[in-house]
């Protein structure tokens, strides 16, 4: 079996400007470096707005952190009259190595579909950013008892016609709608459940190697007292945190689970 490396990813939504990002980014390395984190062993990677990231830069770049940081969406489109929307190769030129795509509040509040998502995730491909391909099921399909299915139908959609070769360097979160920002987590059964049938259906749509190359995150209320449960689980890779992700102590917590 392939080692892959955990990966831990904060999500600050819509939250802190660039003042605050350069505060939390700067306190998150230094708490981190502090405890020894082995950046190598866990890799930790912010998501802030889109406006904080050339200060993320800076100082990611200038004071050689080893923090990785990335955006929360992009635009399928390159360039051109899509106004408001931001292309991926701008986001590699700020020397972003990752994208979140089809986040279930860009799905459910700004009306992405699994085809968009599709075309997204395309993009930062094409641009040479690590897609974090979110998906996930909301309440009602849980308690039908659907989840399995949804969440393979919305892997089936990205993967179809992408390349075996760049299969293995995607990262899919598996975030359920019901416990993001809720407070409510899934067990580490539940999260075990659904990550295992991604990785069998990254085999079937891709190869063996890419499936076991694939790293798969839980996201949905990871805290520092659930996060090690649920990290102990074969095919959980990482977390993709939200809430948690902008405290320093939260997050540098989650980040050294072991
Ligand atoms: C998220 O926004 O991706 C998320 C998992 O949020 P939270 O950790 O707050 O549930």
């Amino acid at each position: 079996m392939t080692d892959r490396t955990p990966l831990m990813a904060g999500n600050w939504k819509m939250n802190l400007d660039h003042l605050q990002a350069t505060h939390l980014v700067q306190k998150l390395d230094w708490s981190l470096r502090d405890a020894r984190h082995d950046f190598a062993a866990v890799e930790v990677v912010v998501l802030p707005p889109y406006t904080d990231l050339r200060s993320v830069q800076t100082l990611v770049q200038g004071d050689k952190l080893e923090l990785g940081y990335g955006a929360q969406d992009l635009s399928q489109h390159d360039s051109g009259a899509y106004t408001g929307e931001i292309s991926g190769a701008f986001l590699a030129k700020l020397g972003c190595s990752y994208v979140a795509v089809g986040h279930s509040e860009r799905r459910q509040l700004h009306g992405e579909t699994d085809e968009l998502v599709a075309a997204k995730t395309r993009a930062a491909l094409k641009h040479e950013l690590v897609p974090i391909v979110c998906v996930g099921e909301p309440l009602e399909v849980r308690q039908a008892g659907e989840h399995v299915a949804h969440v393979l139908a919305q892997v089936d959609a990205v993967l179809t016609g992408l390349d075996a070769s760049t299969v293995s360097g995607l990262v899919i979160a598996y975030e359920p709608v019901w416990a993001i920002g809720t407070g409510e987590v899934a067990t580490p059964a539940d999260a075990q459940e659904v990550c295992s049938a991604i990785r069998t259906r990254v085999a079937e749509l891709s190869t063996g190697d890419s499936a076991d190359a694939v790293r798969l995150l839980y996201g949905g209320s990871v805290k520092p007292g659930n996060v090690a449960s649920i990290m102990a689980e074969e095919d959980v890779d990482g977390a993709l945190v939200g809430g948690a992700s902008i405290s320093v102590e939260d997050f540098a917590a989650i980040c050294r689970y072991q």
